[in-house]
């Protein structure tokens, strides 16, 4: 008989483009069919076929503290029952407005949005209105949302132009951007003296998670906010996913190194629907009301999304978590490596706290082009048997993966266990590609 995911998947398809909402979780790459997700508690979900799942997307960051946390889902009724949306303020944004300038160094002032796709457009926008400029250098394999002005791929050639990465956007749009390689500080130069004095903003992921998890390199964000200041230039942090994510404050607090303008998304909504964008007060008093540059949102600081995202972060801000998921994490990267190396399977496992990918890489992998030289074979292998070993990993190469505070170290035990069967069956199944790599 048909598993129930199955069925639902071929019945989605009917009404939904892809039977999805967004293209990853189609797992069209691997040509597999995806589980539909019934519940989630804490680190593990249960698909429609009632297979419980460890789960460690985590809504791609959003679930620091799991599924279904208690403290969260209390504070949400709680809300839902005084009701959804005014189109009217309410205390609670200003308490999470609060909560995360107290906690993200460089933002002062903050306006919450409904994604992080949205906050990154209102950025783009506040900070073209700021300098009267219009280019936008952007690196090549970080994401930004899909919005028209950044979902563009580098055109690979020496002229560091951006190209349209999906039908529908003018090309004009990307003649607006500029694209070099993440951590090249030399080619991040050569941009500033081509273009310098047309820079309206430098929009960088402080840690990449869209092209995998890579890291920053020593001094490449400390070169951004110098070339920058340099040319009046804004530089922007995407942190819609490492914002308190890789620390309480951020990368920013994590590297040291302070933006003008800030993204946010994801965990300030606890798994609700939410993004934002912040920074200094005389940046964001350009916004509308008081400034010219308009932004505007019907459902903007919703009392689900805030309520979810006031729990989340409070427990954040007074528990131990950062500093668990840095010892589980670290945990489970010494395990993996050991484990990778008895099997002789060439791995590079980048992370930073509790976001991370394995990459199946001999060279370090530092950019869109050394993520691309790892073996997709072995990732697609490795994704279907994890998966059948019961654990859900992100379904592409190129993507990063998170642990959350439900994380206990029995679950990490068992992920590294199951990897363990996993390599051994690789080693045998791949044993001549191993030898040949
Ligand atoms: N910026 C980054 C770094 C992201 O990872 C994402 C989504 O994954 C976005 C922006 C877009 O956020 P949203 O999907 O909420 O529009």
């Amino acid at each position: 008989m048909a598993k129930k995911s199955d069925q639902l998947f071929e019945r989605a398809q009917k009404v939904i483009p892809g039977g999805v909402n967004s293209p990853i979780r189609a797992f069209k790459a691997l040509n597999g069919t995806p589980h539909f997700i019934e519940t989630g508690q804490g680190s593990r979900f249960f698909d429609a076929d009632k297979l419980q799942l460890i789960d460690c997307i985590g809504a791609w960051g959003a679930m620091i503290l799991g599924h279904a946390h208690r403290y969260v889902v209390e504070a949400v009724k709680k809300a839902a029952v005084r009701g959804f949306a005014y189109g009217a303020p309410t205390e609670s944004e200003i308490e999470l407005a609060e909560m995360i300038v107290g906690a993200v160094p460089s933002v002062e002032m903050v306006r919450l949005v409904n994604s992080g796709t949205e906050a990154t457009m209102s950025a783009i926008r506040l900070a073209r209105g700021i300098t009267g400029r219009s280019k936008i250098l952007k690196f090549d394999g970080c994401y930004y949302g899909h919005l028209d002005s950044l979902l563009l791929k580098s055109s690979e050639g020496d002229d560091m132009r951006g190209l349209p990465d999906s039908a529908g956007i003018p090309p004009e749009f990307a003649e607006l951007a500029v694209s070099v390689p993440f951590n090249d500080p030399e080619q991040v130069g050569r941009a500033f003296d081509r273009f310098g004095d047309q820079l309206a903003a430098v929009i960088v992921e402080p840690v990449a998670g869209n092209m995998g998890c890579v890291p920053p390199q020593p001094g490449f964000l400390e070169k951004l906010r110098s070339v920058c200041d340099g040319k009046n230039t804004l530089l922007i942090f995407d942190e819609s996913t490492t914002g308190f994510r890789v620390s309480w404050g951020g990368a920013q607090e994590l590297y040291g190194v302070q933006p003008d303008l800030t993204i946010l998304g994801k965990i300030i909504g606890g798994g609700l629907p939410i993004g934002a964008y912040g920074g200094r007060n005389d940046l964001m008093n350009h916004v509308a009301p008081v400034g010219d540059v308009y932004q505007a949102g019907t459902l903007s600081g919703n009392g689900l999304s805030v309520a979810a995202g006031i729990s989340t972060l409070s427990i954040l801000k007074n528990g131990p978590v950062y500093r668990d998921l840095e010892q589980r994490s670290k945990e489970f990267e010494e395990t993996v490596l050991k484990l990778a190396e008895n099997y002789g399977i060439p791995i590079r496992l980048n992370r930073v706290g509790s976001m991370w990918t394995m990459f199946f890489a001999e060279e370090p992998v530092t950019d869109l082009v050394s993520a691309r030289k790892s073996n997709l074979k072995f990732f697609d292998r490795f994704f279907q048997l994890m998966l059948g070993e019961g654990v859900h990993l992100p379904s592409s190469q190129f993507e990063s993966a998170f642990f959350s505070s439900a994380h206990a170290r029995k679950d990490i035990q068992q992920i590294c266990e199951r990897i363990n069967l996993v390599f051994k069956r690789m080693s045998k199944e791949f044993e001549d590609d191993l030898m040949r790599w």
